[in-house]
């Protein structure tokens, strides 16, 4: 006899850490990967789903409607139907499973049902979100012991489940979940069972995510600390000596650029480097694309520069984009970089010389002025009149270069060898954050980074939208060009490079009352 044909499905249950992306497992990610079906929770971070397969099903099993919560029946009889009609699924919840997340009772209706799972371990918010604000649980000098607590008890109750003496004696640490709301009779319990009113509290609230927000203060006071802050959850409330090691061990929520929020306009093949950079100073990033490089809509011009290479003297390329595209097409006709043996090369910028190395090329010019003027000026100390130079560049770039350079007496070949598309939307969580007024800082890193969010926008709504928004702009050009659209600039550095940019901010937010 055989089985039925249908594949058996399988269920991961697994931990998604307390909401820093990176810090879900290399086998959570892997499993996460496979997953046909997604059901996750309102604490895992949505960041996250982008590791499912792009076809992958994806349920939210947190809050319908912004109200009620799914039943956590629902949850395991949608667990066992998906799992039955033989899907891999995983089941992605905030911090770990087992810890006051139900995975428990999703196991054991699995266990019914007769599924198999694997149960793929998290980083408990107790442990992540203390870590993030400098506060280790343990300490040799301070405790030996800690306890992980809910919080969620109905303060009401006439008999508490909880061991409020066990806690309240000796030096352990205690880690309350689910506990602001009752933050006033957890400091009560524990006092009224010997706890100290000078012991120190902390609560941490969106722990190891870039709004992480910390308060601290004492049993005696913090309820009425986190009232005037109208502290809210989500929240764990750290009680313990502990805590006071966060003055001397505070390492996230004191970065640079911790708790400012920065739009990175650059192209989506170019924005991961300075948004990572931006990331680990502290900062939240709204990757807004404005720019997608393609191909050029015809290869006629760059096909016949690059049959003429040999007859050149110069090439020079002004951006990783030419680099790339160049060497593409070199490749797509069958060449390769020994094409370029009678050539000099010059680079404009370190990112460009440094694109180049891959191929083998090391440019003989790197102009220290990053514009296309500083490359003018560069080219003005070299005989070059009757030369030939080529210069692949976008289908939007200035046409400063082959001018001046044909001023100077220069056969300048200009061939378009990559195009700029303009998107039609930027994404939905930059959008959102510029409407509610949230983005602190708006970064251009070329002219047509600023035109194209204008047009992509609408020019009136791009003016709207920026109100009250720091403007950091790479160089003088895109300055002007942001003054022309009607914005004013915040920040500009000396050096138009993204470390230069990147270094004005933090001096431009680490100034008193920025
Ligand atoms: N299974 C989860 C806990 C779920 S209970 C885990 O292991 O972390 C929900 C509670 O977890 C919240 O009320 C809050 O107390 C805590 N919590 C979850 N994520 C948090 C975060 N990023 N920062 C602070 N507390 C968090």
């Amino acid at each position: 006899m055989t089985h039925s044909n249908s594949k058996k499905g399988f269920v991961y249950l697994i931990g998604a850490g307390p909401g820093d992306p990176g810090l879900i497992t290399v086998k959570g990610r892997d499993c996460l990967a496979k997953a046909e079906v997604v059901l996750y929770d309102y604490l895992a971070n949505d960041e996250l789903l982008k590791i499912a397969p792009k076809d992958a099903e994806l349920i939210y099993a947190g809050k319908i409607g912004g109200e009620h919560n799914r039943e956590q029946s629902q949850i395991n009889e949608l667990l066992v139907e998906k799992a039955l009609s033989g899907k891999v699924v995983a089941r992605l919840k905030g911090g770990d499973s087992f810890i006051f997340g139900r995975g428990g009772e999703e196991c054991e209706a699995l266990v019914d049902a007769g599924i198999p799972f694997e149960v793929v371990p998290g980083i408990t918010a107790g442990v992540g979100a203390t870590s993030y604000a400098g506060i280790p649980l343990t300490h040799r000098k301070v405790t030996t012991s800690v306890a992980f607590v809910t919080g969620h008890e109905d303060p009401g109750k006439a008999s508490s489940e909880i061991d409020w003496e066990g806690l309240s004696l000796g030096s352990g640490t205690v880690v309350f979940y689910m506990g602001v709301r009752n933050l006033p009779q957890i400091a009560a319990n524990l006092m009224a069972h010997g706890r100290s009113p000078e012991t120190p509290v902390a609560l941490v609230r969106w722990g190891t995510r870039p709004e992480q927000e910390v308060l601290t203060g004492t049993l005696a006071d913090i309820a009425q600390k986190a009232r005037q802050a109208s502290f809210k959850a989500p929240a764990i409330t750290v009680v313990g000596e502990v805590v006071k090691l966060r003055e001397t061990l505070r390492w996230f929520d004191n970065r640079p650029l911790f708790g400012r929020s920065v739009l990175v306009t650059r192209s989506a093949d170019q924005a991961g480097e300075f948004a990572t950079k931006l990331e680990r100073l502290g900062a939240r990033v709204y990757s807004c694309p404005t720019i997608d490089i393609t191909p050029p809509v015809t290869y006629t011009e760059l096909d016949a520069a690059i049959e003429a290479l040999e007859s050149c003297h110069w090439v020079i390329f002004t951006s990783y984009n030419a680099v790339k595209y160049f060497f593409a097409r070199l490749s797509d006709l069958g060449l390769d970089t020994r094409a370029l043996c009678c050539t000099r090369v010059c680079a404009v910028g370190p990112k460009t010389a440094a694109a180049l190395l891959p191929y083998g090329v090391r440019a003989d010019l790197v102009p220290e002025d990053y514009k296309a003027e500083g490359v003018v000026t560069a080219f003005k100390n070299l005989d070059i009149a009757g030369k030939r130079v080529l210069f692949p560049r976008g289908d939007r770039a200035r046409e400063v270069i082959p001018e001046k350079l044909r001023e100077m007496g220069a056969d300048v070949l200009a061939p378009v060898a990559y195009a700029n598309i303009t998107p039609a939307d930027i994404p939905a969580a930059a959008l959102r954050a510029l409407e509610e007024g949230r983005v602190d800082c708006a970064t251009f890193t070329s002219s047509s980074t600023v035109q194209n969010l204008a047009a992509i926008l609408g020019d009136n709504r791009f003016l709207h939208l920026m109100q009250g928004v720091r403007i950091a702009s790479i160089g003088p050009v895109t300055s002007k060009t942001c003054r022309e659209l009607g914005l004013e600039i915040h920040m500009e550095p000396d050096e138009y490079t993204l470390d230069a940019l990147t270094a004005l901010m933090i001096e431009h937010f680490s100034a008193p009352g920025q």
